[in-house]
Parts: C-alpha cells; structure tokens; sequence
C-alpha cells in the first residue's frame, strides 16, 4: 500500500495527462457518430450494401464484400465485410478463422493492386463500443492518414479500441 498518495485523478500530472488523452479520446470519436446501431440484421445497413447505389463496391463473392469508406480517413480506406451478418469482433468465435482470413487477403490484395507496399498498408477492426456500425467491418487503410488526428483512430498502439487482424485471428485461433 502507499501511503500519502491521493489516487484522486486530478491531483497528479500523470492523473492530468490521462484526464487529456481521455478527453482527446472521447472528442475524436465524437466526430463519428453511429450512424446506425441496429441490431437486427433486417434493418442493418452493412447487410444491404449492395442496394446502396451510392456505395463504390470493389469488390464481392459469396463471402464477402469490399467498397470505399463513406468518410476516407486515409489516403484509400476501403471497408471488407462478410455477407452474412456478424455484430462486431465480440461475437466473432472460432469457426470465424477462415472467414477473417479471407478479410484480410482481400483487403490486403486490393490495398497492394493499387500500389500500396506492406508498410503502408493498414487492416484492423474496431473495438466496441468504439465501432461505428455493429455489422462486422475491416478497416483497410491505404496511408497517409488524411490528417494527423484522424490517425490515432486507427493506431496500432490502441489496443483499447484498434485491433490490428492478426491481433483478432491470433486471438480466434
Ligand atoms: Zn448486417
Ligand atoms: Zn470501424
């Protein structure tokens, strides 16, 4: 036990700082609202792509389907999603190993089709409640980032709320 310490948040600077980053945290998500938070695979947006006329699908199987993010947040950020309707990596189990797989070799293939080397290649997913859309998503992002702040949305550092997908597939594993 330590004695003499107030363990109240803001009484130290390293209690400041984290009141910051927490802050910063919850104004950058604030700049994406959830769009839609259906959790009825009827009314989900994410399984009904394909009627969106205004979506820029790149690519489709019976698995899964890839189109442009409606806010790119990098240079290209492309979202790969499976048909069928997942919420989010929570509900994701075992038997999911091969689908997520596949997010990935498609994601990667078509970041790489368009010129992009492995190390400015990001795929990842986020982490509830800091997703977006509770349909099963992949981030596939061609860098730059647009700006700066918009990086730290998708840091690989963030395990908190970015998961890189072989953090996800080594957990399914
Ligand atoms: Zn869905
Ligand atoms: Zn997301």
């Amino acid at each position: 036990m330590v004695r003499g310490v107030c363990t109240y948040p803001l009484c130290s600077m390293a209690g400041l700082r984290n009141f910051y980053i927490i802050f910063s945290v919850l104004v950058m998500f604030s700049c994406f609202p959830h769009k839609h938070q259906s959790r009825l695979p009827s009314e989900c947006i994410f399984c009904s792509i394909g009627e969106h006329s205004a979506t820029r699908i790149v690519y489709q199987d019976e698995d899964v389907i890839a189109f442009h993010d409606i806010k790119p947040a990098a240079n290209t950020h492309l979202l790969v999603v499976p048909t069928r309707h997942i919420g989010t990596v929570k509900s994701l189990r075992k038997e999911d190993y091969e689908l997520v797989q596949k997010m990935k070799v498609v994601g990667q293939r078509l970041l790489r089709e368009q010129g992009y080397s492995e190390d400015n290649i990001r795929l990842g997913f986020h982490i509830p409640p800091f997703n977006s859309i509770d349909h099963l998503h992949l981030h596939c992002l061609g860098l730059p980032f647009r700006n700066w702040w918009i990086g730290g949305k998708y840091s690989r550092n963030t395990p908190l709320w970015f998961n890189s997908i072989d953090t996800i597939l080594e957990k399914l594993k």
